[in-house]
C-alpha cells in the first residue's frame, strides 16, 4: 500500500464537534502533527502516537511550512500513519490543499477529512443563524489577513447582502471598519465578535459596524476571534429568530 497522509480538521475547539472520521484517523495513527489551535483534549483518541506541534501563530515563533511538508513526507515514507491535524476545516484558511498538493506530488496519497469551521461554530454556538431567510441571501468567509496584504474589494463585500465572516481580524477591526463604512454599509449594521468559539472560555460581544472598534476595545477582545458582520447578528442566544424576522 502506499503511504498516505489524512489531513484532518479538528474542529473549532469543543471536541465533541470531531466527525467521527476524524476519530477513525485519530484512532489508527501513529504520527499526529497539529497546529496551535487544536485543542489538545481531541488528542484522547490517539493516545499511543506521537505528537509533534508544529503551530504557527501570526507574528510568533513558527514553524516554516516548507518544513512541515518535509517532515509529514519523513514520516510517511518510513510507513508511519500520519494524521495531520488542522483546526476547524483544514481547507478553510488551513492551507490543507496547499499540504496535500505538496504531498501529492511526492507521490503520497492524501485523505482529507472535514472539520466543522469556526465561523460556522461561532455563530452557531451564539445563536446566529448566518444565512437566515429574507435577511441574509448568503454567507462569505474572508480572511484579513492576507500574505502579500493586498487589499479586499470592500465595496463589492459591503453590498453583497450576504453576511460576512470574517477569520484572522482582530488586529485588522479599524481596517475592516473604515473599508465597510467607506463600501457603503450601513453604520448600525450588527456585528458579533465570537472569541474562543465553542470553547468553555467563549466570550461574545455585540456591536455595530461604526462602533465595533471601540466595543473591541472596552470588551478586550482577544484571538482567536470570528467577526460575523451582518443583519443576522442582530440575533443572540435569549432571542428567538422569529424574534428577528418579527420584532
Ligand atoms: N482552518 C480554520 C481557520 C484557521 S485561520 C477553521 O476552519 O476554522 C485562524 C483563524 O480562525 C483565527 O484567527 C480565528 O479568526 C479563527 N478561529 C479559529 N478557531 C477559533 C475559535 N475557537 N474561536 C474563534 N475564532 C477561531
Amino acid at each position: 500500500m502506499n503511504a498516505k497522509v489524512w489531513l484532518v480538521g479538528a474542529g473549532p475547539g469543543d471536541p465533541e464537534l470531531l466527525t467521527l472520521k476524524a476519530v477513525k484517523a485519530l484512532n489508527q495513527a501513529e504520527v499526529v502533527m497539529i497546529d496551535d489551535l487544536v485543542n489538545p483534549a481531541v488528542l484522547e483518541h490517539c493516545p499511543g502516537a506521537r505528537v509533534v506541534s508544529v503551530g504557527k501563530r501570526g507574528g510568533c515563533r513558527s514553524t516554516p511550512q516548507a518544513f512541515i511538508h518535509r517532515l509529514m513526507l519523513r514520516y510517511a515514507r518510513q510507513g508511519k500513519s500520519v494524521v495531520r491535524l488542522k483546526g476547524g476545516d483544514p481547507c478553510i484558511f488551513g492551507r490543507g490543499s496547499e499540504e496535500a498538493d505538496w504531498l501529492g506530488q511526492h507521490g503520497i496519497e492524501v485523505e482529507l477529512v472535514n472539520g466543522i469551521t469556526a465561523g460556522l461554530a461561532g455563530a452557531t454556538s451564539c445563536g446566529i443563524p448566518l444565512t437566515l431567510r429574507g435577511v441574509a441571501r448568503g454567507v462569505t468567509l474572508i480572511t484579513a489577513h492576507t500574505q502579500d496584504d493586498s487589499p479586499l474589494n470592500w465595496q463589492t463585500l459591503a453590498q453583497s447582502g450576504t453576511t460576512l465572516v470574517i477569520y484572522m481580524g482582530v488586529a485588522k477591526l479599524a481596517e475592516i471598519r473604515a473599508g465597510l463604512l467607506a463600501g457603503g454599509m450601513n453604520p448600525a449594521m450588527p456585528v458579533a465578535m465570537i472569541e474562543n468559539a465553542s470553547l468553555p472560555t467563549q466570550r461574545e460581544c455585540r456591536s455595530q459596524l461604526a462602533a465595533m472598534q471601540d466595543a473591541a476595545a472596552t470588551f478586550a477582545l482577544q484571538s482567536p476571534a470570528i467577526l460575523v458582520i451582518g443583519e443576522v447578528a442582530r440575533t443572540s442566544a435569549q432571542l428567538g429568530m422569529s424574534q428577528l424576522l418579527h420584532g
